[in-house]
């Protein structure tokens, strides 16, 4: 039996954190709530970042959560402080000058930071990352509407940053050293309809260009290739993907292999201490997107209060986005790699249109769906019901 539970201390300000503050305030009004951030804003989304590159948002508009928000929800923020190590015996919080303590239960929530290729000039100017409000002004206020920007990374962060580069009158160019867009959620096929109609849009892509150097001076001035092809651009973003933050964890004595491993109850390898979104590895499982944020921090928060009261059973991945008006949708899964699987097809390169059903025992497991929204509801709705679609293969892909 523990004991019951007065304070909790929250690492991390994001979408984990914040979902786990709302499930606390849900059920009770009194326990103590401290948040660390070391970011010097509150709480935003961070597909907002892609509409503020975009100038279709103001910073404003961008933060989702303002100081009046943590006010009425009792909470005591404590931004532009980053944490170090949980000292786990006295449950101490270890920031640059001050120790936090004690917590009844901590929730580590610190999520991703960019993976960084080691190519030669990552020193230069106007190299960038996007992950934080500060990286997405920086990234607007570089593109001048004059030069080219080369993104590194053909996954869906690097193409949504190119279609907003775009919408702000930048030349944009998308280079992989894979052979398809999005490798994670599309097939060959798939891959192809989006590269076409993002061409349509005026963004070129590039595959198999295997980024060596970040070239230039002072200033990047574009970037060679392992073959020493030269692709010359005077902004370069790299998003190759992301990596779990676990350096707390490591400071800490806390375990962790590409996360920060936690059990059904989202405890870490420490009683008390709690993991939750980009940051934790659950079963061997690790997701970058929201809804595993969502879910888990909902979880570890049900346990931080009432321990053994919440179990994690996992998600269904799932993405969902429109970039330059084309409407991209996957789920579960996509790149069957054996033949218990079947998969239903239906492309139209022309029209912009992919339609992938991924079947196993007649019972709809994955999708693909890029150009039609009605199509993607039908497929997400038959994946949620797992029921038989044995009699709806020749109609799956109707929209009405
Ligand atoms: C531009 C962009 C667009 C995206 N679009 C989508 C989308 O459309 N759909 C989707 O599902 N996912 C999207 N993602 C991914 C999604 O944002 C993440 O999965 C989600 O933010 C994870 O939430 P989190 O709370 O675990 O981590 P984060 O949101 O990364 O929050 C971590 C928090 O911890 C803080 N922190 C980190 N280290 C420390 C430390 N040592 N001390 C104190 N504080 C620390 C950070 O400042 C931050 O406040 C996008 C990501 C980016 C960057």
């Amino acid at each position: 039996m523990r004991d019951s539970v007065t304070r909790l201390g929250i690492i991390g300000n994001g979408v984990a954190a914040t979902t786990a503050i709302r499930e606390v305030r849900n059920k009770d009004q009194s326990i103590e709530i401290d948040v660390f951030t070391d970011e010097r804003h509150p709480y935003y989304p961070r597909p907002n970042l892609i509409d503020l590159v975009a100038n279709r948002r103001t910073i404003k508009e961008t933060i989702r959560y303002d100081l009046d928000w943590y006010e009425k929800n009792d909470v005591d923020l404590f931004l532009s402080t980053p944490v170090f190590q949980i000292d786990t015996k006295r449950m101490a919080v270890i920031s640059t000058s001050i120790d936090y303590e004690p917590y009844d239960s901590i929730m580590i929530a610190v999520g991703c930071r960019p993976f960084i290729p080691p190519f030669e000039g990552l020193h230069r100017n106007n190299v960038h990352v996007i992950r934080t409000l500060d990286d997405a002004l920086d990234i607007r206020e570089a593109v001048k509407g004059t030069g080219r920007e080369i993104i590194i990374g053909g996954g869906i962060l690097g193409i949504e940053l190119a279609a907003a580069m775009k919408e702000i009158g930048g030349d944009p160019i998308v280079v992989s050293n894979e052979d398809r867009l999005l490798p994670i959620q599309l097939d060959d096929q798939g891959s192809k309809v989006l590269t076409k109609q993002i061409e349509k849009k005026g963004i070129q892509v590039l595959f198999g260009f295997e980024c060596r150097e970040i070239s230039g001076d002072e200033n990047a001035t574009g970037i060679v290739s392992a073959q020493n092809d030269v692709i010359a651009g005077d902004l370069v973003v790299i998003a190759t993907g992301v990596r779990s933050n676990t350096i707390i964890a490591k400071n800490s004595g806390i375990q962790y292999h590409h996360g920060i491993t936690v059990d059904d109850h989202m405890q870490t390898s420490v009683r008390n201490v709690f993991a939750a979104g980009d940051c934790m590895e659950w079963n061997n499982q690790w997701f970058g997107i929201i809804p595993w944020a969502t879910a888990s921090s909902r979880i570890a928060a049900q346990n931080m209060m009432e321990f053994g009261s919440a179990k994690f059973s996992g998600i269904t991945p799932s993405n969902q986005l429109q970039v330059v008006g084309i409407d991209l949708t996957s789920i579960g899964i996509v790149n069957p790699g054996s033949p218990e699987y079947e998969s239903i097809v239906s492309v139209d390169v022309d029209a912009g249109q992919y339609f992938k059903a991924v079947l196993k025992d007649d019972v709809v497991v994955g999708a693909i769906c890029i150009g039609s929204r009605k199509v993607a509801l039908k497929l997400r709705s038959l994946i949620a019901k797992s029921e038989n679609v044995k009699d709806q293969k020749q109609s799956m892909f109707d929209d009405s």
